[in-house]
């Protein structure tokens, strides 16, 4: 532990960094938190920001995304409340195929064993939440979600960056970290231009960098490459020009699933094309059309045209296994990793538990089978297939 009013560098700013560098400065450490380009290129600015432990079956996981959850209730009463970023409306899906009616069925099932809120609803109720969105009649299971939600990610990005901030954290947003050396005494953290600033410890939390970053400084980090086509790493997202209809929250169909977005837009994902999704290549013409299709297919938007202004395809920050990776590399204690998917949902929870290990050297049970040393003797590092990611985003 350290003695003095701790020196830490946090790397990256997107949701995971900034609310590790909020919590460092509220614990009192002197901290800086750098980012190249102040996001541009961030998974966070273009996440779905759905906040859920919905299909996160494995235990300790499902823990740790519910207790996510719970976090952004705090925060909401934390952050300035001039940005709302946190909608907390719960989560409708229907089935009109088969199997996606039978997965609802399970899902219900083992996560009411789980004591997690979920229930059945009938059409008439489920129409009545969301008059603009075709309920089919009838719908084969309806199910809601209610402890679920969603997050505006880059408005919640930028709130936990101004909110260091104004804790006194220094925040050199276009700085890009070169080289991060331990000198057995400190760390250095070397940054665009040669600057270096000299640390105690250092929380690389460079999203789907973070294995380039940390490569030599102790356990490795695999994530899954998001840069090739067919990456279970790599999904498309559409976003509709402004639409004349309100969606109430999350709603999961059979044919992918939507939210709203600032401006009357919604986003929408369509997983079962994602293994088209290459990052290298232009969003082909037909995603783009089926997206439309199938979005146009189950709002009521009566004779307004749904229009979709943008394709992208988002890359995520995937570890191998698909779960967190969290905790120190290396054996002196002085660099601490974080690389995550679903890192909307656990971003706060995680800034809280991460400050409290760096500055107080309080280990979380929650993270105790998230830890890097998984890796340290593993040669086996076969990425997940796509089916871990989907559905609970
Ligand atoms: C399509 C899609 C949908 C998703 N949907 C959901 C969802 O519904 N719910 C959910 O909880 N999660 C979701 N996720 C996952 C979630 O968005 C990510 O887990 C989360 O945004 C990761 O945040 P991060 O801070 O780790 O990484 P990032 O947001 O990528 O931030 C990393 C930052 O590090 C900076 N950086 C990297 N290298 C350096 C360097 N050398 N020097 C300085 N800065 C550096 C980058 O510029 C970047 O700003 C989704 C992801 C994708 C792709």
């Amino acid at each position: 532990m350290i003695e003095h009013k701790p020196r830490v560098a946090v790397v990256g700013a997107g949701i995971i960094g900034a609310a590790v560098a909020r919590q460092l400065a509220l614990h009192g450490a002197q901290v800086w938190l750098f980012d190249r380009d102040a996001g541009a290129h961030s998974t966070s600015r273009i996440s779905f920001g759905w906040l859920n432990a919905h299909r996160k079956r494995e235990p300790h996981y499902h823990r740790l995304n519910v207790a996510g959850m719970a976090e952004h209730q705090v925060l909401a009463q934390q952050l300035d409340p001039h940005r709302r970023w946190h909608f907390p409306t719960g989560h409708l899906e229907y089935a009109t195929d088969p199997d996606h009616a039978a997965l609802i069925q399970q899902d219900v099932t083992e996560l009411r064993d789980l004591g997690y809120p979920a229930r059945w609803v009938d059409r008439e109720w489920a129409q009545a939440r969301e008059p603009w969105v075709r309920i089919p009649d009838p719908a084969r299971a309806i199910a809601f979600f209610p402890s679920e939600g969603f997050v505006l990610p880059e408005v919640l990005n930028d709130a936990l960056v101004d909110s260091a901030r104004a804790l006194g954290a220094h925040v050199p947003l276009n700085t890009a970290v070169l080289d991060v050396v331990d000198h057995g005494t400190h760390v250095s953290v070397v940054g665009t231009g040669l600057s270096t600033t000299d640390v105690d410890t250092v929380v690389i939390c460079a999203g789907r960098w973070t294995s380039q970053l940390a490569s030599g400084l102790g356990s490795p980090v695999p994530l899954i490459p998001a840069d090739g086509a067919a990456s279970a790493a790599t999904a498309f997202q559409a976003r509709t020009a402004p639409l004349p209809i309100e969606i109430n929250g999350v709603v999961t169909t059979s044919v992918g699933n939507f939210r709203p977005v600032a401006g009357g837009r919604l986003v929408f994902q369509a997983h079962d094309l994602d293994t088209d999704a290459d990052p290298g290549a232009l969003v082909p013409a037909r995603i783009t059309r089926e997206m439309q299709r199938r979005l146009a297919g189950v709002l009521r938007t009566g004779r307004h045209t749904v229009q979709i202004e943008s394709t992208t395809v988002g890359k995520r920050a995937l570890p191998v296994d698909g779960f967190p990776i969290a905790g120190y590399i290396d054996q002196r204690e002085a660099v601490y990793v974080v690389a995550t998917h679903s890192g909307v949902t656990l971003g706060p929870l995680l800034g809280r538990i991460v400050a409290d290990e760096v500055v107080h050297g309080r280990r979380s049970p929650l993270l105790a089978t998230f830890r890097p040393d998984r890796f340290a003797n593993r040669t086996d590092t076969t990425p997940v297939g796509k089916a871990l990611v989907q559905g609970g985003d």
